[in-house]
């Protein structure tokens, strides 16, 4: 298996980082972390991650199908975390569009501990 520096801009590599959260291998210890996994989970294409990390109160609204196209109809180029509390992550993600233009979302997600997991619940954007 080569060696794959992380999605998430941690320096540290994929196998070791964002990863084993997405395979289910680890629980990410803080909203950061799950928010970090995922970007990563985007940038490779893992709807189901990202639909079973979409808390349960608001996943009714992220359906699976939409998210793969989302995921695969942008290139995922970087994530910059501008804040984060222990409930709540500001980042920005950049990505290239189907057009390759580069584009940027910018959100501020909030976050829910629910027996011991980490969800995303929802966010605004800028
Ligand atoms: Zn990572």
């Amino acid at each position: 298996m080569s060696i794959t520096k992380c999605y998430c801009g941690s320096q540290n590599n994929f196998q070791e980082c964002c990863e084993p959260c997405i395979k289910g291998i680890k629980e990410a210890p803080t909203s950061q972390v799950l928010m970090r996994s995922r970007y990563a989970a985007y940038a490779t294409h893992q709807a189901d991650y990202l639909v079973a990390t979409t808390h349960t109160s608001t996943r009714k609204n992220h359906k699976k199908a939409a998210i793969l196209d989302w995921a695969k109809s942008n290139q995922w180029i970087k994530l910059e975390v501008i804040n984060a509390t222990e409930t709540t992550v500001e980042f920005k993600a950049y990505y290239l569009d189907s057009n390759l233009q580069m584009q940027m979302h910018h959100e501020h997600s909030t976050f829910k501990l629910d027996n011991g997991k980490w969800f995303y619940v929802d966010g605004s954007f800028y």
